[in-house]
Protein backbone atom coordinates (compact mmCIF):
# COMPACT_ATOMS: atom_id res chain seq x y z
CA UNK A 1 0.00 0.00 0.00
CA UNK A 2 1.71 3.18 -0.78
CA UNK A 3 0.32 6.31 0.96
CA UNK A 4 -1.03 9.71 -0.51
CA UNK A 5 1.05 12.82 0.03
CA UNK A 6 -1.96 13.49 2.59
CA UNK A 7 -1.34 10.49 4.85
CA UNK A 8 2.30 11.32 4.52
CA UNK A 9 1.23 14.47 6.39
CA UNK A 10 -1.37 13.23 8.33
CA UNK A 11 0.54 10.25 9.88
CA UNK A 12 3.52 12.24 10.26
CA UNK A 13 3.76 11.67 13.79
CA UNK A 14 3.32 7.78 13.42
CA UNK A 15 5.61 7.25 10.19
CA UNK A 16 9.16 9.09 12.34
CA UNK A 17 8.43 6.35 15.00
CA UNK A 18 10.56 3.17 14.15
CA UNK A 19 7.79 1.44 16.12
CA UNK A 20 5.39 2.31 13.46
CA UNK A 21 6.69 3.78 10.67
CA UNK A 22 5.00 3.47 6.70
CA UNK A 23 4.66 -0.38 7.26
CA UNK A 24 2.98 0.04 10.30
CA UNK A 25 0.90 3.17 8.92
CA UNK A 26 -0.24 0.61 6.12
CA UNK A 27 -0.91 -1.97 8.63
CA UNK A 28 -3.13 0.22 10.58
CA UNK A 29 -4.78 1.57 7.62
CA UNK A 30 -5.78 -1.83 6.24
CA UNK A 31 -6.80 -3.38 9.47
CA UNK A 32 -10.23 -3.55 10.69
CA UNK A 33 -11.54 -3.40 14.23
CA UNK A 34 -14.99 -4.27 15.51
CA UNK A 35 -15.40 -1.84 18.75
CA UNK A 36 -19.01 -3.62 20.36
CA UNK A 37 -20.52 -0.14 22.05
CA UNK A 38 -20.32 3.59 21.08
CA UNK A 39 -20.42 4.59 24.59
CA UNK A 40 -18.00 5.75 27.81
CA UNK A 41 -15.19 3.22 26.62
CA UNK A 42 -16.26 3.21 23.17
CA UNK A 43 -15.98 7.05 22.57
CA UNK A 44 -12.12 7.85 23.39
CA UNK A 45 -11.20 4.18 21.61
CA UNK A 46 -13.28 5.02 18.52
CA UNK A 47 -11.89 8.27 18.44
CA UNK A 48 -8.34 7.13 18.93
CA UNK A 49 -8.40 4.78 16.37
CA UNK A 50 -10.26 6.98 13.82
CA UNK A 51 -7.59 9.54 14.35
CA UNK A 52 -4.50 6.59 13.86
CA UNK A 53 -6.01 5.81 10.77
CA UNK A 54 -7.65 1.90 11.44
CA UNK A 55 -8.36 1.91 7.89
CA UNK A 56 -12.20 -0.19 9.04
CA UNK A 57 -13.80 0.52 12.32
CA UNK A 58 -17.33 -1.43 12.93
CA UNK A 59 -19.56 -0.19 15.58
CA UNK A 60 -21.81 -2.17 17.72
CA UNK A 61 -24.60 -0.42 19.59
CA UNK A 62 -28.89 -0.85 19.44
CA UNK A 63 -28.95 2.54 21.34
CA UNK A 64 -29.73 6.00 20.76
CA UNK A 65 -28.18 9.08 22.13
CA UNK A 66 -29.55 10.19 25.71
CA UNK A 67 -28.77 13.47 27.24
CA UNK A 68 -27.49 11.49 30.17
CA UNK A 69 -25.13 9.94 28.24
CA UNK A 70 -22.87 13.05 27.17
CA UNK A 71 -21.20 12.92 30.72
CA UNK A 72 -18.60 10.69 29.48
CA UNK A 73 -19.39 9.54 25.98
CA UNK A 74 -17.78 12.16 24.29
CA UNK A 75 -18.23 10.97 20.68
CA UNK A 76 -21.80 12.11 20.39
CA UNK A 77 -23.23 15.76 20.65
CA UNK A 78 -25.86 18.04 22.12
CA UNK A 79 -28.01 18.26 18.61
CA UNK A 80 -27.65 14.27 18.62
CA UNK A 81 -29.42 13.80 21.03
CA UNK A 82 -32.57 10.79 19.40
CA UNK A 83 -30.19 9.76 16.76
CA UNK A 84 -28.66 6.06 16.81
CA UNK A 85 -25.39 6.12 18.48
CA UNK A 86 -23.67 4.31 15.62
CA UNK A 87 -24.63 7.08 13.35
CA UNK A 88 -23.73 10.15 16.01
CA UNK A 89 -19.98 8.11 16.17
CA UNK A 90 -19.89 7.97 12.71
CA UNK A 91 -20.56 11.48 11.85
CA UNK A 92 -17.99 11.92 14.31
CA UNK A 93 -15.26 9.68 12.81
CA UNK A 94 -15.85 11.23 9.33
CA UNK A 95 -14.78 14.78 11.27
CA UNK A 96 -11.67 13.47 12.36
CA UNK A 97 -10.90 11.24 9.67
CA UNK A 98 -12.48 10.73 6.44
CA UNK A 99 -9.94 8.18 5.71
CA UNK A 100 -11.48 5.91 7.96
CA UNK A 101 -14.58 3.87 6.47
CA UNK A 102 -17.21 3.60 9.21
CA UNK A 103 -19.40 0.17 8.96
CA UNK A 104 -22.30 0.61 11.28
CA UNK A 105 -24.16 -2.03 13.06
CA UNK A 106 -27.43 -0.94 14.98
CA UNK A 107 -27.59 -4.05 16.67
CA UNK A 108 -27.61 -6.07 19.50
CA UNK A 109 -24.56 -8.70 19.67
CA UNK A 110 -26.51 -11.82 20.13
CA UNK A 111 -25.21 -15.79 19.85
CA UNK A 112 -27.52 -15.79 16.59
CA UNK A 113 -25.41 -12.98 14.81
CA UNK A 114 -21.72 -13.15 16.75
CA UNK A 115 -19.75 -15.24 14.48
CA UNK A 116 -20.82 -13.38 11.26
CA UNK A 117 -20.40 -10.63 12.70
CA UNK A 118 -16.87 -10.84 14.43
CA UNK A 119 -15.48 -13.06 11.29
CA UNK A 120 -15.57 -10.38 9.20
CA UNK A 121 -12.96 -8.01 11.39
CA UNK A 122 -9.24 -8.67 12.49
CA UNK A 123 -9.62 -7.42 16.51
CA UNK A 124 -12.68 -6.71 18.36
CA UNK A 125 -12.24 -4.37 21.70
CA UNK A 126 -14.92 -4.87 24.05
CA UNK A 127 -16.69 -1.54 25.58
CA UNK A 128 -20.19 -3.21 26.46
CA UNK A 129 -21.52 -2.41 29.73
CA UNK A 130 -22.92 -6.06 30.25
CA UNK A 131 -21.81 -9.83 31.19
CA UNK A 132 -23.83 -11.69 28.64
CA UNK A 133 -22.09 -9.55 25.77
CA UNK A 134 -18.91 -9.69 27.79
CA UNK A 135 -18.74 -13.53 28.09
CA UNK A 136 -20.10 -13.82 24.23
CA UNK A 137 -17.29 -12.21 22.75
CA UNK A 138 -15.05 -14.08 24.77
CA UNK A 139 -16.10 -17.77 23.73
CA UNK A 140 -16.76 -16.47 19.82
CA UNK A 141 -13.14 -14.71 19.43
CA UNK A 142 -11.39 -18.19 20.99
CA UNK A 143 -13.55 -19.80 18.54
CA UNK A 144 -12.82 -17.36 15.83
CA UNK A 145 -9.02 -16.91 17.21
CA UNK A 146 -9.10 -13.20 17.45
CA UNK A 147 -7.49 -10.88 19.88
CA UNK A 148 -9.84 -9.15 22.25
CA UNK A 149 -9.42 -6.02 23.71
CA UNK A 150 -11.70 -5.78 26.71
CA UNK A 151 -12.41 -2.97 29.37
CA UNK A 152 -14.83 -2.53 31.62
CA UNK A 153 -15.88 -0.15 34.32
CA UNK A 154 -17.18 0.78 37.85
CA UNK A 155 -17.49 4.06 39.09
CA UNK A 156 -14.49 5.22 40.27
CA UNK A 157 -12.10 2.11 38.64
CA UNK A 158 -11.32 0.49 35.45
CA UNK A 159 -10.08 -2.83 33.90
CA UNK A 160 -8.33 -3.57 31.09
CA UNK A 161 -7.30 -6.94 29.81
CA UNK A 162 -5.86 -8.47 25.92
CA UNK A 163 -7.28 -12.41 25.46
CA UNK A 164 -5.75 -14.45 22.89
CA UNK A 165 -6.24 -17.91 24.25
CA UNK A 166 -6.13 -19.69 21.17
CA UNK A 167 -2.23 -19.30 20.90
CA UNK A 168 -2.59 -21.81 23.99
CA UNK A 169 -0.96 -22.53 27.08
CA UNK A 170 -0.07 -18.85 29.04
CA UNK A 171 -2.76 -17.25 27.26
CA UNK A 172 -6.06 -17.28 29.42
CA UNK A 173 -8.79 -16.60 28.47
CA UNK A 174 -11.78 -14.30 30.55
CA UNK A 175 -13.42 -17.26 31.83
CA UNK A 176 -10.39 -18.23 33.07
CA UNK A 177 -10.10 -15.48 35.36
CA UNK A 178 -14.31 -15.06 36.11
CA UNK A 179 -15.48 -18.08 34.99
CA UNK A 180 -19.49 -17.36 35.50
CA UNK A 181 -21.40 -14.07 35.32
CA UNK A 182 -22.35 -12.64 38.91
CA UNK A 183 -26.19 -12.48 39.81
CA UNK A 184 -27.46 -9.45 37.55
CA UNK A 185 -28.45 -7.61 40.91
CA UNK A 186 -25.08 -7.77 41.95
CA UNK A 187 -23.73 -5.98 39.14
CA UNK A 188 -24.01 -1.87 38.79
CA UNK A 189 -24.13 -0.22 35.28
CA UNK A 190 -23.82 3.15 35.06
CA UNK A 191 -27.00 4.04 34.53
CA UNK A 192 -27.59 3.01 38.03
CA UNK A 193 -24.49 3.24 39.86
CA UNK A 194 -23.20 6.51 38.51
CA UNK A 195 -19.20 7.17 36.92
CA UNK A 196 -16.89 9.82 37.21
CA UNK A 197 -17.05 10.41 33.36
CA UNK A 198 -13.38 11.12 32.82
CA UNK A 199 -12.40 7.08 34.25
CA UNK A 200 -14.18 6.12 31.01
CA UNK A 201 -12.09 8.44 28.90
CA UNK A 202 -8.84 6.95 30.62
CA UNK A 203 -9.83 3.28 30.21
CA UNK A 204 -11.27 4.07 26.59
CA UNK A 205 -7.89 5.42 25.61
CA UNK A 206 -5.81 2.81 27.27
CA UNK A 207 -7.85 0.35 25.66
CA UNK A 208 -7.15 2.26 22.22
CA UNK A 209 -3.59 1.99 22.71
CA UNK A 210 -3.50 -1.79 23.34
CA UNK A 211 -5.53 -2.14 20.24
CA UNK A 212 -2.80 -0.29 18.16
CA UNK A 213 -0.01 -2.22 19.64
CA UNK A 214 -1.81 -5.45 19.07
CA UNK A 215 -2.16 -4.33 15.17
CA UNK A 216 1.44 -3.26 14.78
CA UNK A 217 2.33 -6.03 16.81
CA UNK A 218 4.47 -4.18 19.35
CA UNK A 219 5.70 -3.73 23.19
CA UNK A 220 4.15 -5.96 25.74
CA UNK A 221 0.45 -7.40 24.62
CA UNK A 222 -2.00 -7.48 28.03
CA UNK A 223 -2.54 -11.02 27.02
CA UNK A 224 -2.30 -12.96 30.34
CA UNK A 225 -2.06 -9.48 32.37
CA UNK A 226 -5.46 -7.48 34.25
CA UNK A 227 -4.32 -3.75 34.39
CA UNK A 228 -6.64 -2.16 37.06
CA UNK A 229 -6.95 1.53 37.58
CA UNK A 230 -8.15 3.12 40.63
CA UNK A 231 -8.55 6.76 40.36
CA UNK A 232 -9.43 7.81 43.67
CA UNK A 233 -6.00 6.25 44.70
CA UNK A 234 -4.19 7.46 41.69
CA UNK A 235 -2.87 4.07 41.23
CA UNK A 236 -2.39 1.66 38.50
CA UNK A 237 -2.21 -2.14 39.64
CA UNK A 238 -1.26 -4.95 36.90
CA UNK A 239 -1.95 -8.72 38.14
CA UNK A 240 -1.09 -12.04 36.05
CA UNK A 241 -4.32 -14.04 35.42
CA UNK A 242 -3.61 -17.84 34.62
CA UNK A 243 -5.02 -20.16 32.17
CA UNK A 244 -7.49 -22.37 34.16
CA UNK A 245 -6.55 -26.08 33.01
CA UNK A 246 -10.47 -26.54 33.61
CA UNK A 247 -11.73 -23.31 31.67
CA UNK A 248 -14.84 -24.79 30.04
CA UNK A 249 -14.10 -22.27 27.01
CA UNK A 250 -10.06 -22.47 26.37
CA UNK A 251 -8.19 -25.51 28.30
CA UNK A 252 -9.27 -27.88 25.03
CA UNK A 253 -9.16 -26.46 21.71
CA UNK A 254 -10.38 -28.49 18.94
CA UNK A 255 -8.42 -30.40 17.61
CA UNK A 256 -6.93 -30.41 14.14
CA UNK A 257 -7.34 -26.38 15.04
CA UNK A 258 -5.59 -24.13 12.26
CA UNK A 259 -2.55 -21.69 12.69
CA UNK A 260 -4.13 -18.44 14.59
CA UNK A 261 -4.74 -16.03 12.60
CA UNK A 262 -2.91 -12.91 13.77
CA UNK A 263 -0.09 -14.68 16.02
CA UNK A 264 2.52 -12.10 17.61
CA UNK A 265 4.73 -14.65 19.24
CA UNK A 266 8.05 -15.03 18.26
CA UNK A 267 8.45 -17.56 15.26
CA UNK A 268 10.23 -20.95 16.25
CA UNK A 269 13.69 -21.13 14.84
ZN1 LIG B 1 -10.17 -19.81 29.48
Amino acid sequence: MELTEEQFQRYARHLILDEVGEEGQARLLSSRVLVIGAGGLGSPLLLYLAAAGVGTIGIVDSDRVDLTNLQRQIVHATERVGAPKVASARATLAAVNPDVRVETHPIRLEAGNAEALIGAYDLVADGSDNFATRYLLNDVCFRLEKPLVAAALSPFEGQLATFRPYLGDGHPCYRCLFREPPPPDMVPRCETAGILGAVAGVLGTLQAVEVLKELLGIGDSLDGALLIYDALRARFHRIRITKDRECPTCAHPAPGRKQPALDRQPASP
